[in-house]
């Protein structure tokens, strides 16, 4: 198919771009025009490409060896004319087909939908005043703003840019960022090379830039690629690959013994058909059909309970790492404490106020504090805020140099847009009257350096009356260093600021030091390099952010549970430990002094691979940590052998999130890069919900174990009962229709209730599982072992039994059956735990499990007592005897299976 021909528009400078879109480089498009544009042009959207329709994934049930098997049956049987036992076949294997089919798409939606949940937002101007709209919405002519973390929401023609980088792997598989301009091009630029475009769908990773969008939807690069866009979802998971070859191997074995069961019915003169018949029972009597099914549809049953506490799985493995993660390693601000900032104490002019008030509500006042930490006077006595200059000029300084907004909504509330640490900073100077707009009025902002996490700090360029001058915020330990005397020129004394700064990071509060610089009046742009000396200091402002109440008992569920958590922030290390000691993290108080102990990135950086490993291990906080030393962390915990859940919100933490076992990104607050780093996304931000994951996790895992340990020993035990009559010359005791038949059901009604087993009340007072334990550990082999002799020896034992009494084959056989089935519905109970017993976990928790139990029970009366089902399946009614006879070796089967369970927990505990 020739690629359609696109307009290019690097080639074009801005302005001409602007006006051939009908559009302007400065305010967008105006809002009457953007419907107008939408109708014609349609939703931003890429068109999905069925990865594969649902008639292929229909088809794609049929192409396994045992169908194979199962469908040359029918054709013989058919030409034998034995009409009854190929419909029977045929039954099976259109209803296998279905039920994984069903499961299939079943699993598929519930990601599919999820997927949509996570969907993007793009910043636009229009009509003068900026927007969060959704990506979908726009249309060409739109000017979109982009910052470093932002994916690239349509084919954009740069029009401004700062610094900006952008990482377009996704279109050219280069992936080292491209440094983007706005210049003017040479109309044969390769796409590639057209640094003055950015393309859809690729990531931001480093500074700011605007441009005008020039295709939209399946008009942009990425659109006419077509093969990227079909949806990529695969359904295997470590987990399913291993129980697929276990599965092969299975297949391997059994097909090698039904040739022996062949070869032995032949010698013993039986007819073909029914030769092949024997074999085939085996075949389909022993392997575990059920069980890929019952995998898959039990992880996407995982991912919707994961969804429902709030961790939305973008990688499907990620359900079953969760389960064996060993240490969690949180950021400290928004995920472990609430995000909701509010000034308590302000430093400016060597005074110290304290600001009253709570939340965001702008109504509060400030109180001068002496030395010795009380109110001036009696204590009524309130400072006029006007009255100091350098508090002003502190508090103004926090208001410039800030992107965040303070909105009410219908309610009254007050809402932040943007950074909460922000959003603190505006209402305490709202507390002392100042009003953004006429400040914003009064000091236009010429340029900007944002805040990135590895430089700490972030600053704005303004024009005065009395010429321009820049406002700077950060970590005191960057700015400090930079400034050369107070507001009003004189020397400063850094040792008081300091000790000021401990005093409020002892009560855990986050420190803003605030600067400012006087520039000369033609400076129109900001860099790094003018902020790196002859500030002058203003002041501190001091805020809390007090822990999440529900990250203390997440945290002490971890701690039980056999996780560590490991606090890492961007924060001041004494603010770290004293936020890491409320939340009762272990390991921040040292042993023997009893002082609390956190490391820093400083220290970090020195240490060798060695040190670290062994730092990594011992400590719970570290603080003013980098992105680059997350991922060294993480690699350190990992050599232990530890699982390692990593948070990250930042653009440069997507290198240590993709290192971890799982990286978590934050759904608010993160990036579009960190997200598409991540394997987990919280749409709460909330430190609880990964452990809530964890919990979800180990469930999930639990159950699937629960399905194999009931799964084998029953496939055992049918192919045992086929291989005993083959080989010690034994009639059979369940025909080969009825093997089928008992296969087929009890998988469905018994064996895939487990999946919906919930989780156990202890799962989380163990150790995490080994991520290298086997799915067959000894223990489960011996289960297997003796639960399928057992039901060998029952079958038999009743079939001999009623054959002594002198019945006929027919109702001999049904008997058989019979205890087969119930035996496996007794020995379902025991798989409810492998622990405990079905009493310590809720005798009525799973109610579809008790739903399949008398549906099989139903089925059985059926398969007993109805002329069509005896016709089918050739049984017969029976007496009342081998019923009892069946419950009585159900009961045998329950009560060892518990014995067995009760002897594995006096050994593990
Ligand atoms: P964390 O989110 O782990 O607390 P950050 O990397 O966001 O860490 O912040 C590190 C430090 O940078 C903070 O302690 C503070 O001093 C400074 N800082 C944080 N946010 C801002 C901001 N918006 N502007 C300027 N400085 C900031
Ligand atoms: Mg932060």
């Amino acid at each position: 198919m020739p690629k359609p021909q696109t307009e290019i528009w690097h080639d074009h400078c801005s302005d001409d771009v602007a006006t051939r879109l009908e559009t302007n480089a400065q305010s967008g498009l105006s809002l009457l025009e953007v419907p107008r544009r939408l109708d014609k042009h349609g939703p931003n959207q890429l068109t999905q490409r069925a990865g594969e329709t649902r008639l292929q994934i229909l088809l794609r049930q049929f192409q396994q060896p045992l169908v194979y098997i199962l469908l040359a049956a029918v054709v013989l049987t058919l030409v034998l004319r034995e009409w009854a036992d190929a419909a029977v076949i045929l039954a099976v294997v259109l209803v296998n087909a279905w039920i994984g089919f069903m499961q299939e798409a079943k699993a598929l939606q519930a990601i599919d939908a999820l997927s949509r949940i996570m969907n993007n937002e793009a910043t636009v101007i229009r009509g003068g005043e900026t927007a969060q709209v959704s990506a979908t919405e726009l249309v060409p002519g739109d000017l979109v703003l982009l910052q470093s973390g932002d994916r690239v929401p349509a084919d954009l023609r740069l029009v401004r840019e700062k610094d900006l980088q952008i990482d377009e792997s996704a279109l050219t598989g280069e992936s080292v960022s491209v440094e983007k301009e706005t210049a003017t091009l040479p109309a044969g630029t390769v796409l590639a090379e057209r640094n003055n475009m950015a393309f859809s769908t690729t990531l931001v990773t480093y500074g700011t830039g605007a441009g005008i969008v020039v295709a939209t939807g399946d008009r942009t690069e990425i659109g006419q690629i077509n093969e990227l866009i079909a949806s990529a979802e695969v359904l295997e998971t470590p987990l399913v690959r291993r129980i697929n070859e276990l599965s092969h191997l299975l297949l391997k074995v059994i097909l090698v013994l039904a040739a022996l069961v062949a070869i032995a019915i032949m010698l013993r003169g039986a007819p073909p058909v029914e030769v092949l018949l024997a074999a085939v029972a085996l075949a389909v009597g022993a392997i575990p059909e059920g069980l890929p099914a019952v995998v898959t549809a039990t992880l996407a049953l995982g991912v919707s309970r994961l969804a429902q506490r709030r961790a939305i799985v973008r990688k499907l493995p990620a359900v079953e790492t969760l389960g064996s993660t060993t240490v969690v390693c949180s950021d400290k601000t928004g995920t472990l404490t609430q995000n909701q900032m509010t000034v308590r104490s302000i430093l400016a002019g060597g005074n110290l106020y304290s600001v009253s008030g709570s939340g965001y509500a702008p109504e509060g006042g400030f109180h001068r504090v002496n030395d010795s930490d009380t109110l001036i006077g009696s204590g009524d006595q309130s400072v006029e805020a006007s009255a100091d200059d350098t508090l002003m000029e502190t508090l103004r300084a926090g208001l410039l140099c800030n992107d965040a907004r303070l909105v009410k909504d219908d309610e009254g509330n007050w809402l932040v847009e943007g950074d909460p640490t922000e959003a603190a900073l505006l209402v305490s100077s709202a507390k002392a009257g100042f009003i953004r707009k006429d400040e914003k009025h009064r000091f236009p902002r010429l340029d900007a350096v944002p805040f990135e996490s590895q430089h700490q700090y972030m600053a704005t360029l303004h024009r005065g009356a009395d010429g321009s001058r820049v406002y700077m915020k950060g970590s005191v330990e960057r700015l400090l260093p930079r400034c050369v005397c107070d507001a009003n020129g004189s020397p400063l004394d850094p040792q008081l600021i300091e000790r000021q700064v401990a005093a409020f990071a002892e009560k855990g509060q986050r420190v803003l030091a605030l600067a400012t610089k006087r520039m000369p009046a033609e400076q129109k742009t900001l860099d790094h390099h003018d902020l790196q000396g002859e500030l002058s200091f203003l002041g501190l402002q001091a805020m809390i952010d007090p822990p999440r109440p529900e990250a203390i008992t997440a945290v002490a569920a971890c701690h039980q549970a056999g996780i560590k958590v490991k606090m890492i922030t961007g924060d001041h290390v004494v603010t770290a430990t004293a936020i890491a000691t409320q939340l009762g993290l272990d390991g921040v108080r040292d042993e023997a002094s009893g002082a609390l102990v956190g490391l820093t990135g400083a220290e970090l950086e020195v240490m060798t691979d060695r040190q670290l490993i062994e730092s990594a291990e011992a400590t719970a906080v570290f603080a003013r940590v980098s992105p680059a030393q997350k991922l060294r962390l993480v690699e350190a915990l990992q050599s232990r052998g530890h699982v390692a859940a990593m948070t990250g919100d930042g653009v440069n933490d997507a290198p240590a999130l993709r290192q971890a076992n799982i990286g978590v990104a934050m759904g608010i607050t993160g990036t579009e890069v960190t997200k598409d780093a991540a394997d987990m996304v919280l749409t709460d931000d909330n430190f609880a919900s990964i452990e809530a994951a964890v919990e979800e996790g180990r469930g999930i895992y639990d159950n699937l174990i629960k399905f194999i340990a009931w799964t084998l020993p029953t496939n055992l035990g049918e192919a045992g009962i086929i291989l005993v009559a083959a080989f010690l010359g034994f009639q059979l005791p369940i025909t080969p229709l009825q093997i089928l038949w008992i296969n087929m059901s009890t998988a469905v009604l018994l064996g895939a209730t487990l999946a919906f087993e919930p989780k156990e009340p202890d799962i989380m007072n163990r150790p995490p599982r080994d991520k290298n334990e086997a799915i067959l550990t000894k223990p489960l082999m011996w289960r297997t072992l003796w639960v399928g002799s057992l039901l060998v020896i029952a079958t038999y034992f009743v079939f001999a039994f009623k054959k002594s009494l002198g019945v006929d084959m027919d109702s001999a056989r049904t008997a058989a059956v019979n205890v087969i089935v119930l035996g496996q519905a007794f020995y379902l109970l025991n798989c409810r735990s492998l622990r405990h017993s079905m009493f310590h976990v809720g005798l009525l928790s799973n109610l579809w499990l008790w739903g399949g139990v008398v549906a099989m029970i139903g089925l059985q009366l059926m398969f007993t007592y109805l002329p069509v089902m005896n016709q089918l399946f050739g049984s017969a009614p029976t007496t009342w005897r081998p019923w009892v006879l069946a419950i009585a070796a159900g009961l045998l089967l329950y009560v060892l299976a518990e014995v067995d369970k009760w002897r594995q927990r006096s050994f593990v505990a």
